[in-house]
């Protein structure tokens, strides 16, 4: 239930070239942590060029977050995509509600985010394929870190340890 249907380090290593060869028509993409650091008004280096190349190619990206309107919504307008805010995931409905706006068959729809026990088994329940990401900013808060515990034997078997070591990732922790 909670292994992604394929893991990434980065966003960057998603090409439209594969997307298309895994005939993936729409594109449920996380926010924090994914293409933003947490709560924060920044954008990751090369997300605007990223989303230009698949809007390009015809490819759907819809915003799919877990927070509150007032954080997703400026965010979603300042990359020029619609949105589904307080999405609850893991359960299915953002990602259902996503999946009616862009009018996407589930098998079709992947659904881009760092967080195993909400994006990805999110797109489970909800018949979509997933790709997990390395968490590009460090964590804050106890659940948060207390899921990041629980994803590293999912992590390791994914991306091996020394690779988790290099991304700082078997001992994250706030301070840095
Ligand atoms: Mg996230």
């Amino acid at each position: 239930m909670i292994k992604p249907t394929m893991a990434f380090v980065s966003f960057k290593d998603i090409t439209v070239e594969f997307l298309k060869k895994n005939n993936i028509d729409a594109i449920l993409l996380d926010v924090d942590n994914t293409v933003s650091p947490p709560s924060s008004k920044k954008i990751y280096d090369g997300v605007e060029e990223w989303l230009d190349e698949i809007k390009k190619s015809g490819i759907e990206v819809i915003i799919c977050s877990n927070n509150f309107r007032k954080r997703v919504y400026p965010f979603a307008k300042s990359v020029g995509l619609d949105c589904v805010a307080m999405s609850l995931k893991p359960l299915p409905f953002g990602f259902i509600r996503a999946e009616k706006k862009l009018s996407v068959k589930p098998k079709n729809a992947l659904v881009i985010g760092d967080q195993i026990f909400t994006d990805i088994l999110g797109a489970k329940l909800a018949g979509m394929k997933s790709a997990l990401l390395v968490p590009q900013s460090p964590d804050k808060g106890k659940t948060i870190k207390l899921r990041r515990k629980l994803e590293l034997p999912m992590r390791k078997k994914l991306y091996g340890e020394d690779y988790l070591s290099k991304y700082n990732l078997l001992e994250r922790d706030d301070k840095k």
